[in-house]
């Protein structure tokens, strides 16, 4: 699967953290996020405010058993078929729903398509909202403040740190998600896949192809 799945073990290297916070050792939060969370998690649960259990059940369904495997299987089948991915450009929420992938964080989808002149990528300035009925968790790398600046100031670096170099006359549009809306990028089609089966071509859909800092694998 290539460079693309392999993001998440080198996140730190490909995606610089500038923001260690020396710059501010007044800050009473520990400066490590899963130090934060843990902490966080602590006080909501000894307030009662949430189930340690319930959280746990949570993160294993979208980290393990969903995957990115939902959102591998809509590019696939939009590949194959032209009117299915009419529906899902003009009403991604819809037709996602209708294939059971509906659920908290992707209430409200949209569907970019990926071709010769425009490339699809997807940040969240603000924090890190994700379509996660389609993608799962989110990998570390969309969560840090380098990725969140740098995709939108310089979206093309960001893209060859992630091995991705487009054509010259491809257009770069970077897309800002939010509580409201959550984007699934349609990456293109690669060469030689004619007759592929839905199954051979999910193979190919990688996660971050479907983010926009990947492309698809070639078979
Ligand atoms: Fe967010």
């Amino acid at each position: 699967m290539g460079s693309a799945l392999d993001k998440d073990q080198g996140a730190g290297n490909d995606v610089p953290m500038p923001h260690d916070h020396r710059d501010h050792p007044h800050d009473r939060l520990p400066s490590d996020p899963a130090l934060r969370v843990r902490a966080l998690e602590t006080v909501l649960t000894q307030k009662g405010l949430i189930d340690p259990a319930a959280l746990d059940e949570i993160i294993d369904t979208y980290e393990n058993r969903i995957g990115p495997r939902n959102g591998a299987r809509v590019v696939a089948r939009a590949w194959r078929d032209p009117d299915f991915c009419a529906a899902l450009l003009d009403d991604a929420t819809a037709v996602v729903s209708g294939m059971g992938y509906y659920g908290r964080q992707g209430e409200h989808m949209v569907a970019v398509q990926n071709t010769d002149e425009t490339h699809n990528m997807v940040v969240c300035t603000l924090c890190s909202c994700y379509p996660w009925p389609l993608l799962g968790i989110p990998p570390t790398w969309y969560k840090s403040d380098a990725y969140r600046a740098r995709a939108v100031r310089e979206p093309r670096k960001v893209l060859a740190d992630f091995g991705v170099t487009l054509p010259e006359g491809t257009a770069v549009r970077v897309w800002d998600s939010t509580a409201e809306v959550r984007y699934l990028v349609v990456p293109q089609r690669p060469e030689g896949t004619d007759g592929m089966s839905e199954e051979q071509l999910m193979a190919l859909v990688t996660r971050d192809s479907m983010i926009g800092t990947g492309l698809a694998v070639s078979p």
